[in-house]
């Protein structure tokens, strides 16, 4: 009740000052006025709101004095998620002849809200192109224009207005231009249009130096050349550019390195990658690598020291499939059940992360599906129990 008598303040508001100032026309309709609005107020105090409503949708037969009070009570549906209702208000209202230019626009962007809202872009869209040449609107209308091509996936468009949003002073968008590039090289990608690709690619990597998307797609494509030497360097590049997304690149790493038949190499470069983190997957592919290089004593001896320090479950697990490999006997059903455990863990585990706002997901967005921010998302250093998405 209280959330909706603060909505509608603005409604009473306007319709107090528009009673007011109907006084100096005349005396009698401005009382008729008033008492209306006192009645819709106190349907409100009395917890009726849709009789309140009813009043103050009655009072605002539209001119330009009650041009406010149409928007105020189309915003109030709209916030109420009567979506039609604030549709149709404002609608109507610029459909009238009599209102201001300013008036008329106010309403064109309230309107555009409220198809927004409905889910009706195409519409919306249209309006908000109108707007973004007003001086006084552009700031609110290409933000929206911008999540309007987002959702439409039109990635060309989102990056020329997120570039005009940054020419007339508003924030920053170069993180999210480079996705918007590197959706359009995974786009030209899949149709196998390689050097496309890598164009845009080189575009992200000039607007966020920092992209690590970019070198991962990047790398992917030098894999596809067959050029394992500068898919490295581009894999590589994700460590120093963001090391949340080291894991994404281990296993194309290590098939680099095997292709090139440099396994030494690729030891030396995960042992400096451990000394700065001690994940999970890095000391799970490092166990890999010692079991299948040097054989299990090496493998079990590099895991019971780094699990001693730095707890993973997938480390975890990884010590216990090595020891369980030695033999079959009862004395090993302790470790059959460990195994059986870790795995049921692993399973129903999510391997990803918001950081902004903690979701979780088993596999890897570079949109937030819940906060919608770019970037957002990383691999989870080691596994956690899935709790939602
Ligand atoms: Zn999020």
């Amino acid at each position: 009740m209280m959330e909706l008598l603060w909505l509608l303040l603005p409604v009473a508001a306007a319709s107090g000052w528009w009673a007011a100032r109907r006084g100096y026309a005349g005396r009698n309709g401005a009382t008729v006025r008033s008492a209306e609005y006192f009645k819709g107020l106190n349907y409100l105090i009395d917890d009726k709101p849709d009789q309140a409503i009813e009043v103050f949708t009655r009072m605002a037969d539209v001119d330009r004095d009650t041009a406010e009070t149409h928007l105020a009570l189309g915003n109030l549906f709209r916030r109420r998620g009567e979506v039609d209702r604030a549709i149709h208000i404002h609608g109507s209202l610029i459909a009238r002849s009599n209102l201001t230019a300013d008036q008329r626009r106010r309403a064109m962007l309230e309107l555009g809200e409220d198809y927004l809202r409905a889910g009706l872009f195409d519409r919306a869209e249209a309006l908000f192109r109108e707007l973004v040449d007003q001086p006084d609107h552009m700031e609110v209308a290409i933000p929206r224009l911008i999540y309007i091509f987002q959702q439409e996936k039109d990635w060309r468009q989102a990056i020329a207005y997120c570039d005009r949003l940054e020419r007339i002073g508003g924030e920053s968008k170069r993180r999210e231009t480079a996705h918007f590039c590197c959706e359009l090289a995974e786009e030209a990608s899949a149709r196998q249009e390689d050097a496309e690709a890598r164009t845009w690619l080189l575009d992200a990597l000039a607007r966020d130096p920092d992209c690590a998307r970019a070198s991962l797609l990047l790398g992917r494509l030098a894999m596809r050349a067959g050029d394992h030497r500068a898919a490295i360097t581009a894999f590589q590049a994700v460590e120093r550019q963001d090391r949340g997304y080291f894991p994404e690149v281990i296993a194309p790493l290590g098939q680099c390195y095997s292709a090139l038949g440099c396994l030494d190499q690729w030891v030396c470069y995960l042992r400096e990658v451990q000394e700065r983190d001690h994940g999970g997957r890095i000391t799970d592919a490092l166990a890999e690598w010692l079991l299948q290089q040097e054989g299990e004593d090496a493998a079990l001896q590099f895991l019971e020291r780094e699990l001693r320090e730095y707890p993973t479950l997938l480390g975890l697990r990884r010590l216990v499939e090595i020891k369980l490999a030695r033999g079959e006997g009862a004395e090993y059903a302790d470790l059959r059940a460990l195994q059986c455990i870790s795995t049921q863990m692993l399973n129903g585990a999510a391997r990803y992360r918001c950081a902004n706002c903690g979701f979780v997901v088993k596999s890897l967005h570079w949109c937030c599906p819940s906060c919608q921010q770019w970037n957002a998302i990383k691999p989870m250093p080691d596994l956690v129990m899935k709790t939602s998405g």
